[in-house]
């Protein structure tokens, strides 16, 4: 499982040269708790056409984040990992890219705790 989740982790980020670093979980490029913004929009934009997959995506990872942080409760991660899907699925996608990019950015725009 853990091995399958890391294979996903790469290919689905790669794009955006935002990966994450584990088992820290932060950004291997801008240090922020992963996903990062550039990563949050790398991935719903390419999940744009299936939400409902970004966020099983988004929950997998969350899972493998719980095990390898155990000091974070488990709350705090689901926001990082997976909450911010949730109000992307709440905006319909739409057909123009801009309107679309713009609803990315204001939806990922999500404050993190760090602990
Ligand atoms: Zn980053």
């Amino acid at each position: 499982m853990k091995r399958s989740v890391d294979a996903a982790a790469q290919r689905q980020v790669s794009g955006s040269g935002h990966r994450p670093a584990r088992p820290g979980w932060d950004c291997r490029d801008c240090y922020q708790p992963w996903p990062c913004p550039p990563a949050q929009v790398h991935l719903a934009e390419s999940y744009e056409a299936d939400r409902p997959g970004l966020a099983v995506y988004m929950a997998t990872l969350y899972v493998a984040a719980v095990h390898e942080l155990p000091s974070i409760p488990a709350g705090l991660l689901y926001g990082q990992f997976v909450a911010w899907t949730r109000a992307l699925a709440r905006r319909p996608a739409t057909p123009e890219g801009r309107q679309l990019t713009r609803e990315i950015h204001q939806a990922v725009h999500i404050p993190r705790v760090r602990l």
